[in-house]
């Protein structure tokens, strides 16, 4: 894969094929849909079963397509993956795919891209009880300053996109008390560029838009290197 730079637009989680200029995209790649994903090796991705997509006889197959797939270096992640109360699929049966997915990430020391619906407090308990330590990046983060800072102590990033750029909802306010070297940014499936996030991530925390850039990088190796040369 290539590797983002100091004027790079990192973008943390994606589903959109088409970049902009000078951004680094982590594209998400469904499990189920990776045999038939045309990769481009210069891209990085994150490979994943989404808890909407839990059935009892995919987790199988899926989980020996991650671990697979994972052995790329152009996967950079594991994920999405997650739990989600708010859907039918049995918690159980997501709870099982999850775990898999989390072994797999802390086999391959790759991180984790997460999707929580509800189930912070699942998750802080999950990480507790298991000792994962490889770091996981909450996408699309909606909770409290309470479970962020919990996360946050855990060696866990809050990655955010559109909420950011809606008054109405409390993540601007909570993005702003947060530490910038627990942050990413994203566009998820939304029609916002990342560009425009970065935009509203530095009127937010008041500074210039090249400072979100420098302390996302560091984040991102961090992150995803350890802080080693990669
Ligand atoms: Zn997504």
């Amino acid at each position: 894969m290539n590797f983002p730079e100091k004027t790079s637009f990192i973008n943390i989680h994606t589903h959109k094929t088409f970049y902009s200029e000078s951004e680094f995209a982590l594209l998400n790649i469904f499990a189920q849909e990776y045999k038939t994903y045309k990769i481009n090796c210069g891209y990085a991705y994150s490979v994943g079963l989404h808890p909407w997509h839990v059935k009892k006889d995919l987790i199988k197959p899926a989980l020996d397509e991650i671990e697979h797939a994972a052995k790329e270096s152009f996967v950079a992640a594991i994920g999405e993956t997650g739990l989600d109360r708010a859907i039918e699929i049995e918690l159980r049966l997501q709870e099982e795919a999850f775990i898999a997915q989390l072994e797999i990430a802390e086999k391959l020391r790759k991180p984790v891209l997460l999707h929580a619906v509800r189930s912070y407090s699942d998750m802080i308990a999950i990480r507790k009880k298991n000792r994962f330590t490889t770091p996981w990046i909450f996408h699309g983060y909606t909770g409290n300053l309470i479970i962020a800072k919990q996360l946050i102590d855990l060696n866990c990033y809050l990655s955010f996109g559109k909420f950011l750029l809606n008054s109405k909802s409390n993540v601007p306010d909570l993005f702003i008390e947060l530490p910038k070297e627990h942050i990413f940014l994203e566009i998820d499936d939304s029609n916002l560029t990342i560009q425009e996030v970065y935009r509203q991530a530095s009127f937010l925390k008041a500074c210039d838009i090249r400072e979100i850039q420098a302390t996302i990088l560091n984040n991102f190796n961090r992150c995803f290197f350890n802080g080693k040369n990669r």
